[in-house]
């Protein structure tokens, strides 16, 4: 019997691979993804969407359908005892609000819009590594059906690696990260809260440890408009007593600091919080091989500025996909080396201010400082929210080159010892 080979499969039914799997099937591609889980199934996030991520959203047709969810408008930042409201920016391209969705709806709604486009999902469907063909090429994978606990192959002419942060089939193709880049960590809780419903998300930006040290990150109340708060605290990689840090901890001593207006009872979070790690600036590579490529987090796509990964895993999902269509169009794999490129195009230099942003807050003097200036100034703030949003207009070009270079002049400035710990 002749094997059937599908134009492409994808691993994993998260942002990246039913993104890939809707603009792949829309273009009239055979297109099969699997997901390991069943739908609908839990995902550990802080469940914002920001910007980007609501665009890439309105782009696959889902407008109507985030009507449903709870919408904020803008930002409340918390710092040093001050607090400053900022709507989001306008931008020629992005909306101007974001959503909070649970991942366990937002990712069903979406995983089932790739396949009202085409698409063929398989669920409880766990790739368990590539069936490898030439130079480094793979003809598919071999799979598991959780149901019945039985293997069986699927062959594919070009595979998209959307696995997430752990990426075990990504891993197994030779990626890696690059540990010199940042990395982040976050845990997160829902409590109940009659404040479930505000229009402002927020985020405290002078978390400290038990001993009162500044450290590099956030913590954020999300409102999930459903009775409930999505309450959650992210660091980055970047300070000394990193690998010493216990999220759990941090986690609780967060929840009691509350402001009262949420009105929560921080020893009872709905269900037990859960963490995870976040891949950042673009830290996973290689990004492709002769005929795969990986997205999302299993390429490191989040945002070190903030921890957004929903909107970067759409979009590489998306160019991803684009490619693909044009190398199955044209008969070409050659098409998939465009991609390293493409993403550097498109992310690089941000990326990298990102990252030395995050090197220099690894300080905890620094950090201290840059939030006690940026709070007395809500201009400089909104500016702030623009940068690290990733919502830069046309008239800010040329912003990131300066931006690039300033935070450059500023880590040759501080002495190794700070910025290293
Ligand atoms: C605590 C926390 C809070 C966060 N908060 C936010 C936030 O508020 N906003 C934001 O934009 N980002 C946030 N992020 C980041 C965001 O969750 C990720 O960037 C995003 O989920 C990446 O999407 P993805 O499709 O690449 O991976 P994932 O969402 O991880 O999806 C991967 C999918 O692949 C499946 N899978 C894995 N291995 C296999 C396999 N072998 N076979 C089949 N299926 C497989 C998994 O079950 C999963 O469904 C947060 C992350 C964490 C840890």
């Amino acid at each position: 019997m002749n094997k059937h080979i599908h134009d492409l499969l994808i691993i994993g039914g998260g942002p990246g691979g039913s993104s890939a799997a809707f603009w792949a099937a829309s273009s009239g591609l055979d297109t099969v993804f699997v997901e390991k889980k069943v739908f609908p199934r839990e995902k550990t996030c802080g469940d914002g969407i920001p910007p980007r991520g609501v665009h890439q959203l309105m782009e696959m047709g889902l407008e109507k359908k985030l009507n449903d969810y709870h919408r904020f408008n803008g930002l409340r930042a918390l710092a040093h005892g001050k607090t400053l409201e900022m709507s989001w920016p306008e931008h020629s391209t992005y909306p101007q609000h974001g959503y909070v969705v649970r991942r366990c709806d937002l990712d069903q709604f979406v995983a089932e819009n790739a396949v009202n486009a085409g698409a063929s999902l398989l669920q409880g469907v766990e790739a368990l590594r590539p069936i490898e063909g030439q130079d480094g090429a793979i003809e598919g994978a071999v799979l598991l059906d959780k149901a019945t606990e039985s293997e069986f192959e699927i062959y594919a002419k070009y595979v998209v690696i959307a696995d997430g942060a752990n990426s075990r089939f990504g891993r197994s193709l030779g990626a890696s990260r690059d540990k010199s880049l940042p990395m982040g960590i976050a845990i997160r809780g829902y409590f109940e809260s009659p404040l479930h419903d505000d229009p402002w998300i927020e985020s405290s930006l002078d978390i400290q440890d038990r001993n009162g040290n500044a450290m590099p990150g956030y913590g954020w109340i999300f409102p999930v408009g459903n009775g409930t708060i999505n309450v959650g605290i992210g660091l980055l990689s970047t300070f000394r007593d990193y690998k010493s840090i216990n999220t759990s901890h941090l986690f609780e001593e967060f929840a009691h600091s509350l402001p009262e207006y949420w009105g929560i009872n921080p020893d009872k979070p709905i269900a037990p919080p859960t963490g995870g790690r976040l891949p950042m600036a673009g830290s996973v590579g290689p990004k492709s091989g002769p005929n795969w490529l990986l997205v999302g987090d299993a390429a490191g796509s989040i945002n070190p500025f903030n921890g957004e990964g929903i909107d970067y895993a759409y979009e590489t999902g998306r160019l991803a996909a684009n490619l693909i269509i044009g190398a199955v169009e044209h008969d070409d794999p050659a098409i998939l080396t465009r991609y390293s490129g493409m993403l550097e195009d498109e992310y690089g230099l941000y990326f990298r201010v990102a990252s030395l942003f995050g090197r220099v807050i690894g300080n905890p003097v620094l950090i201290r400082e840059l939030t006690r200036i940026g709070m007395r100034s809500q201009p400089l703030m909104e500016w702030a929210l623009r940068v690290m949003a990733n919502l830069l207009r046309d008239e800010d070009k040329g912003f990131a080159e300066a931006a690039y270079q300033t935070i450059a002049n500023i880590v040759r400035l501080v002495p190794d010892r700070l910025v290293h710990n």
